[in-house]
């Protein structure tokens, strides 16, 4: 392959790749944002094993070792692809940007042991490139594995609050600087490389554990865009500017993902990003008393139904762990028919995922138009008569206007103004942030207790 032809499709995939983001944005054109994402990568992959041809100072051997490891790898995602349930998607994702971290680690080490000899400034921004690029790598490795432990439930989603965890963090970033002045002066023959190693994976860890259960959204999206950020490095370490360019538009959508997400939880981007920097040790307030709540059935549901014209329905994670999406959007198809206004109010970090909800949603061919964003849908609720909270908790808990709990100052879907709420849901249970909702027992909220889906098809027996 000509050098021409290799920057050509180098050029080509970068632009796919920014058309791909481009039609990520919005849900009527994803399809073929994804598409346009394979058609790039498979062009960058081409272009770079025909580049490595270029370069010839690989044996044969090594294109075999290619080959193979790119059929095991492909074989993997494909039975991991097609395996995975919605609901447990965010881990996926976690840990695959934990497999990022732990490339652009490696591949540091590598490009420490094995590069040509380099003098004066050359040799100075390769040593800042590799120490970068571990760092980054570390940190994004051990992080993604603690948030892949928070979202699957196997490590508990309270925030860690070790004594003067800022200043230990700080204390890391003053050391890093230190250890990577000490490496560029060739102090310890590259010694410091592995002290550094050991320090980034503990910040990785401790920093991700830090953050509370409701703020885990920001960090989901913080560590996608730390993993572009390891990758453009690996792409400095090899000379690779695709990979520059790659990892440059992941790590900045991410970052712009990870400011929306603390734009719209009213969170401080700096704090989140720091750790939880800031943050007050917050009570959970799970075993507050509120009183009686009133439990309904499908049937008096339906009923309610049949009386209302205004109805909204807020869907959150029990929809998704209920795959309750097809028979709610059977029964909106119904209501409709009959003229009721049905809309969808969707609170930004409801269930496990960026978007999980309009996922979901779409996937059962809900009409996009009535599916509202939270501050599309917040000034209707005094005029609505049902809201349906089908499996959804944190996200329309009024404790979040309260102080002293982690979700405090998160704004919500403010579903108690309605005439009538009814909540699905199995049990009275907190929701994922580990916070009681005073909202279950307040006189106008009915509790239909029991699996979302087999309750919205009862109601569509008696609709
Ligand atoms: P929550 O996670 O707060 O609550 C979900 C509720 O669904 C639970 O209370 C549970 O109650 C109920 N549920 C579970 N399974 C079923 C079922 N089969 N049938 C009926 N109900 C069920 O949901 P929200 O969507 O309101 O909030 C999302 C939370 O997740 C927020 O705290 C957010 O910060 C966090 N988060 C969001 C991410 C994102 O990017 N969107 C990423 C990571 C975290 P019960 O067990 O009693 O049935």
């Amino acid at each position: 392959m000509s050098e021409g032809l290799i920057t050509a499709a180098y050029i080509i995939a970068a632009i796919l790749f920014i058309a791909s983001l481009n039609g990520l944005s919005s849900q009527e054109s994803a399809k073929s944002g994804n598409i346009f994402g394979i058609i790039g990568m498979s062009i960058a992959i081409i272009a770079t094993i025909g580049a490595m041809v270029n370069k010839g100072d690989a044996g044969s051997w090594s294109y075999v070792l290619v080959g193979v490891l790119m059929i095991i790898g492909a074989g993997i995602g494909t039975r991991l692809a097609l395996k995975v349930e919605m609901t447990s998607m965010p881990e996926l994702i976690a840990i695959l940007h934990s497999f990022v971290g732990l490339s652009a680690t490696v591949i540091g080490f590598n490009s420490f042991f094995d590069h040509e000899v380099l003098m004066g400034a050359a040799k100075t921004i390769h040593d800042v490139e590799v120490f970068l690029g571990i760092f980054i790598g570390a940190v994004t490795f051990t992080g993604s594995i603690v948030a892949y432990g928070k979202l699957s439930g196997k490590i508990n989603s309270k925030p860690l609050n070790l004594p003067g965890k800022n200043w230990l963090n700080i204390a890391v970033v003053v050391a890093s600087v230190l250890l990577l002045i000490s490496f560029i002066n060739g102090t310890m023959g590259g010694f410091e490389l592995l002290i550094m190693l050991i320090i980034a994976l503990a910040f990785g860890w401790h920093l991700v554990a830090s953050i509370g259960g409701a703020d885990m959204p920001v960090v989901v999206s913080m560590l996608n865009s730390y993993s572009g950020w390891a990758a453009a490095a690996t792409g400095f370490m090899l000379a690779n500017d695709l990979l520059i360019i790659v990892g440059a538009l992941v790590g900045s959508s991410g970052a712009i993902l990870s400011y929306i997400m603390c734009k719209a939880m009213n969170r401080s981007f700096v704090s989140v990003i720091l750790g939880g920097f800031g943050n007050e040790d917050t009570a959970s307030a799970g075993d507050q008393e509120y009183g009686e709540h009133t439990e309904t059935s499908a049937q008096e549901v339906a009923e309610s139904l049949k009386a209302a014209k205004n109805i909204v329905i807020v869907p959150g994670y029990g929809m998704a762990v209920a795959q309750a999406q097809y028979p709610v959007a059977e029964i909106t198809k119904r209501l409709r028919a009959k003229g009721k206004n049905v809309r969808f109010g969707i609170h930004p970090v409801a269930g496990r995922l960026p978007g999980h909800m309009n996922v979901l949603l779409a996937e059962a061919k809900v009409p996009y138009d009535i599916v509202l964003e939270m501050d599309e849908i917040n000034e209707d609720f005094p005029d609505t008569d049902v809201v349906l909270v089908i499996g959804a908790n944190d996200t329309v808990n009024p404790a979040a206007n309260e102080p002293g709990t982690p979700i405090s100052g998160m704004p919500v879907l403010s579903v108690w103004e309605a005439e009538k709420v009814v909540v699905f849901k199995r049990s009275m249970g907190a929701g994922y942030a580990g916070v009681q909702n005073p909202l279950f027992f307040k006189e106008n909220s009915d509790m239909l207790l029991g699996d979302a889906k087999a309750s919205v098809d009862a109601i569509l027996t008696n609709l």
